[in-house]
């Protein structure tokens, strides 16, 4: 949108071609750094970091945990306007070496979207996502005994509390169909998800179901199902998150959970030939000179 205000003032829209650069970049977390402060220190935007943590290596790495010697390559597109940074565009290839492992990723399409391989064809999203809202804490573990806020009595909870304000989007943890999407007295509004044959995941207290969410709606991992609340017998907005395997209700971060389809066999040499020459590429890329810490005078 333009503000003309040489004359008259005019308002118009008008278009600018985007450039698109293939950009490599490295890092190496030092002594009480982060990952993100590094990636800053080495030109990486925030939303790269982002891309990096959340969507790329959210399944593999803890990026709290990383340590002094952690280093990264990445590959990405970047957008400029007039020469100006504007924006990431997809990232082409991206390097981790945690504690001495190496963890290379590469998108690559197999199944009609994009998902990030590792160097065997292995798929890094896992089949669930580790939590259904995003940035929440924990407030109530699954555990065969609690103190009941509301009941006051010792009762079991087999569930996983996410405190989350009011609103927070609540996310499938995996593909599946809904089973259930209704009130009920002490779950309140809720959605419940069949996965497959093994797996179906509850969520409780929303303060509503989600537009179009209802029994035998197709969700997507990652789809919004509905919104936090404290609907039902809850004392704040939290989604109760519940899980089953094979019909019992189990702790989802006790089980050891499926990763997504690998690359299949067919794709297999296309993928093969594009992780080859990514892979050199990503090697390639030189690390940058330690940096020297300056001494206070
Ligand atoms: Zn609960």
């Amino acid at each position: 949108m333009v503000y003309d205000f040489r004359d008259t003032l005019k308002v118009y829209q008008a278009k600018k071609p985007i450039e698109v650069k293939l950009i490599e970049d490295a890092g190496i977390i030092e002594k009480g750094s982060s990952f993100f402060l590094t990636g800053a220190a080495s030109g990486l935007s925030d939303r790269l970091c982002e891309i990096i943590s959340d969507e790329i290596y959210c399944w593999t790495l803890d990026f709290r945990h990383v340590q002094p010697g952690d280093r990264f390559k990445v590959l990405y597109e970047a957008k400029y306007l007039d020469g100006e940074f504007v924006g990431v565009g997809e990232v082409k290839a991206a390097y981790f070496n945690h504690l001495g492992q190496d963890f290379y990723a590469y998108p690559f399409n197999d199944t009609g979207f994009d998902d990030y391989f590792d160097q065997d064809g292995g798929n890094l999203r896992k089949f669930f996502l580790k939590t259904p809202v995003k940035n929440s804490r924990i407030s109530s573990r699954y555990s065969k005994n609690r103190f009941h806020p509301v009941q006051k009595r010792w009762k079991s909870h087999k569930g996983t509390d996410y405190a989350a304000p009011r609103g927070t989007p609540i996310w499938s943890t995996a593909d599946g169909v809904v089973e259930a999407a209704t009130y009920k007295k002490y779950n309140g509004n809720y959605v419940k998800v069949r996965h497959n044959g093994t797996y179906t995941t509850q969520y409780l207290h929303m303060s509503k179901i989600a537009k179009g969410i209802r029994v035998g709606t197709h969700v997507k991992q990652g789809q919004t199902i509905g919104y936090v609340g404290s609907t039902g017998l809850a004392t704040g907005p939290h989604v109760c998150y519940r899980f089953w395997k094979n019909g019992n209700q189990v702790d989802p971060f006790k089980s050891k959970l499926p990763p997504s389809d690998p690359v299949s066999q067919a794709s297999r040499p296309s993928f093969e030939n594009l992780r080859d020459s990514l892979a050199t590429r990503l090697d390639s890329i030189p690390y940058p000179e330690p940096i020297k810490l300056q001494k206070a005078l």
